[in-house]
């Protein structure tokens, strides 16, 4: 294929201030956009494909309020140089948003160069940034799209690199994601998804669910954890673990979150009142300082005590920014809320963590329980976690126990509570109530149930 390069007066730098951002001195979000427009109109008659990228910079917001905005002017402006060194004599950078920046390569005709290039971006952005005495470091996320003539205008383009950045962001940090076609029936489906729990959540259509905690020996039930279940009238059941982080990548989890403690508690007010209730919070929750006031509002206004509520977190949600974390868990446990440490052992612990927080209770993730029975690694892994936690004073809850034999051999372990489908699924308030009944008859506590 015979390219046509296309580039004589669209890529002649300007210096109007209106196409040029004053910070780093590249060209700005019109620039940029003007730029495609031209290489699509010249490719008009000989179409070749080329690129198009956007660069977002990963956790940059930290390091600006760690070391300041000054600071962060300055790391942006040394990004703005790199950028711009790295861009050979047809291609072109510009900066179209706070930490987000946008390449063209007009001359980068396949998926494989296009992802090559942008690897290559994010690795000299990767090398340490000076700012004053110290250094920082820092790594992106990039998304590509590929102009194949037709009818596709800058916007299309654009768009499609920006889903590819979503993508990219999604699967961590430092990583390039090329557009395809799936990608974009997927963001489809997401927003259809999105569209409907927000009906839902104003509605108040979400309904928390039931699962039964366990003491292990006695098989008494001591408490439950509350899950979230929602039934669309066209989409039908949606598992929590598609529309939880929907409701979190898109900002309904606080008030859906708000929606389900809410009944749960209206709920679990009239159960015995030895029994606890457990509820999850996301990551995105401990980073809003309203979390906890909301938290207490409901608990006041449904007259349900704050003893006997626990809340369920995750190492990911204490890493986005700690410091707001850790505030947070004090105002709940000086409150008298329980936290405990949900999913442990999966994802990035770090048992730094433990010494950090205070958590009155650890959940060993379902991962180690499936495995327990054919696994010596899990075994050991089970039981160092129940001597560390012993050490700690933290209760532990052994998740995910389907089978009678994993129940008796953590027992043996030592592990005093469980929770699994081999005691009970989760379950809706009445079919919870019933339960209660079974579990209780003969009980003085239960006769009012
Ligand atoms: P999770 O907090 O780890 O909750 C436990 C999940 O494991 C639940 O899935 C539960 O049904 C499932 N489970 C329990 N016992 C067993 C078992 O023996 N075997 C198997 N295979 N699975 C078992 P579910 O209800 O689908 O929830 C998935 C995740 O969605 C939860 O994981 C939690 O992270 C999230 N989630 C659910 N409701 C809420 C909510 O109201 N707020 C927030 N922030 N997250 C929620
Ligand atoms: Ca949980
Ligand atoms: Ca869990």
């Amino acid at each position: 294929m015979q390219p046509s390069f296309g580039m004589g007066r669209g890529f002649r730098e300007s210096t109007d201030h209106a196409f040029t951002d004053p910070l780093t001195g590249l060209g700005n979000h019109r620039r940029f956009f003007d730029k495609v427009d031209r290489l699509i109109s010249d490719r008009a008659e000989d179409p070749a494909p080329f690129t198009v990228g956007i660069l977002d910079l990963d956790g940059f917001k930290p390091i600006n309020d760690l070391f300041g905005h000054k600071a962060g002017d300055d790391i942006l402006i040394q990004v703005g140089m790199r950028l711009r060194a790295a861009m050979d004599g047809h291609s072109a950078v510009a900066r179209i948003g706070a930490d987000e920046f946008a390449f063209l390569y007009p001359m980068v005709f396949s998926e494989e160069a296009a992802a090559e290039k942008a690897a290559m971006l994010i690795e000299i952005l990767s090398a340490p940034y000076d700012v004053g005495e110290r250094t920082a470091r820092l790594s992106a996320s990039v998304g590509c799209s590929l102009f194949y003539m037709g009818d596709e205008t800058t916007e299309v383009l654009v768009n499609k690199a920006e889903t590819a950045l979503y993508h990219a962001k999604r699967s961590g940090r430092g990583c390039v994601v090329v557009y395809t076609k799936e990608m974009e029936e997927a963001a489809k489906r997401v927003t259809r998804i999105e569209q409907a729990l927000r009906r839902a959540v104003s509605a108040g259509e979400v309904e928390p669910h039931f699962q039964p905690i366990v003491d292990l020996k006695s098989r008494r039930t001591i408490g439950f954890e509350t899950l979230s279940r929602w039934i669309d009238p066209d989409l039908g059941p949606v598992s929590p673990e598609i529309f939880i982080p929907i409701a979190e990548e898109r900002g309904i989890i606080g008030q859906l979150s708000q929606l389900v403690l809410r009944k749960a508690t209206e709920t679990a007010r009239d159960w015995p009142s030895d029994l606890f209730l457990s509820f999850n919070l996301s990551p995105s929750q401990l980073v809003d300082q309203n979390t906890g006031l909301h938290i207490l509002s409901i608990l006041d206004r449904t007259g349900f005590d704050p003893r006997r509520l626990e809340v369920e977190i995750t190492e990911t949600g204490l890493m986005t920014d700690p410091a707001s974390a850790q505030k947070i868990v004090n105002d709940l446990r000086r409150c008298g809320i329980r936290v405990s440490l949900d999913d442990f052992g999966t994802g990035q612990s770090s048992l730094g963590r433990l010494r950090e927080f205070q958590f009155d209770k650890l959940k060993i993730d379902r991962a180690f329980i499936s495995s327990i029975l054919e696994d010596r690694p899990s075994e050991h892994i089970i039981r160092a976690i129940l001597a560390m936690c012993e050490g700690l004073g933290m209760d532990v809850v052994a998740e995910g126990i389907e089978k009678e034999a994993q129940a008796s051999r953590l027992t043996e372990f030592g592990c005093n509570a469980g929770q699994g489908f081999l005691f009970g699924q989760a379950a809706d308030a009445n079919a919870t109530l019933g339960y209660l009944r079974d579990a209780f008859r003969g009980a003085r506590h239960v006769d009012a149930l």
